[in-house]
């Protein structure tokens, strides 16, 4: 059976996760009792249940079955491939590097017409963030987002708020997606990598690869240390410089968290129980990436920007 979906099919398996279901669970309880918000946006890892929750969410939106969720129905079997003609999901184009202002348009136009089969009709938007999302291409969509038409909901996906415009998150109610448990994880992992439960577990407990040498690396090991220093007070572009630095040295990652732990272990450092925390994160963050291959940037990104507000916070 052909799938259009844009992501690995391992992506929707967070539908069966326990904090995932229940989020799920209240969502459509929303949609049942006519509360459900016009434009939705999820927040969380890319891989880590927020596609799950998006493609569920949609195929209880057009499901007309009474069957209990998650429903085995031809219907949401359709929505779960991304061949249902009444669920649209928006995606960088192939060959492309963003959301292109023509395919905002084409949104605006697909929520203007009534669903072909269904009471309803959903957009799920991969990337609210900006890059993908140009910066163009979310004002073109901001009049459908603001009101999109009753038949209408909108979804839409980002690792980081701080990435979404301020335009359009203000058009949205916002979402934590929750993750998955150890043993929910452990069982993603073992699916992907074909390998035990019990190898998978403790592939999951291994320890992160170190670091290349060379002066190269030395270079960019300081300019991380800088961009973290810069991520303390409070400094949101150093998460999205180190975020897009990830993109052409994947090894920033593993220099990113030896800073946290080098400041978390100046014991008296104002910000070192924060540094702490983010350098947990990111341990597991980068673990998930390395073994389920999510995509690093957002995980990076996704990882360290709590440690904003947690500076923010402590100020
Ligand atoms: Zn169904």
């Amino acid at each position: 059976m052909t799938s259009m979906l844009p992501w690995p099919k391992e992506y929707l398996a967070g539908a069966g996760w326990i904090n995932t279901r229940r989020l799920l669970d209240r969502l459509t309880d929303a949609a049942r009792r006519g509360a459900l918000p016009g434009t939705i946006l999820l927040l969380g890892e890319g891989g880590m249940g927020r596609e799950a929750v998006a493609v569920e969410l949609a195929a209880a939106l057009v499901c007309r079955s009474a069957a209990t969720r998650p429903c085995p129905c031809q219907t949401c079997e359709r929505v779960r491939r991304a061949v249902h003609p009444d669920v649209t999901i928006v995606d960088v184009l192939p060959g492309k590097s963003e959301i292109s202002i023509a395919q905002a348009r084409d949104v605006a136009t697909t929520v203007a017409l009534l669903p072909f089969e269904s009471a309803r009709r959903v957009i799920v938007l991969t990337s609210a963030e900006t890059p993908p999302l140009s910066a163009e291409a979310a004002s073109a969509l901001l009049k459908t987002l603001e009101e999109p038409p009753a038949h209408v909901t909108l979804v839409l996906l980002a690792a980081n708020p701080a990435r979404v415009l301020p335009t359009i998150v203000s058009r949205s109610v916002a979402l934590r997606v929750p993750g998955p448990q150890p043993d929910e994880l452990a069982r993603l992992a073992a699916e992907v990598n074909e390998i035990s439960l019990e190898q998978a577990r403790m592939l999951l407990e291994g320890g992160l690869d170190v670091v290349s040498g060379g002066t190269e690396a030395a270079d960019r090991r300081q300019v991380v240390n800088q961009l973290i220093r810069q991520m303390l007070t409070g400094d949101v572009l150093a998460v999205l410089r180190l975020g897009a630095l990830s993109r052409q040295a994947p090894d920033a990652a593993a220099m990113a968290l030896g800073e946290l732990l080098d400041i978390a272990r100046e014991g008296a450092h104002e910000h070192a129980e924060a540094a702490l925390d983010a350098a947990t994160q990111l341990i597991h963050a980068v673990r998930r990436h390395a073994i389920l291959r999510t995509e690093l940037e957002g995980t990076l990104v996704g990882a360290l920007a709590p440690l904003l507000t947690g500076c923010q916070r402590a100020r």
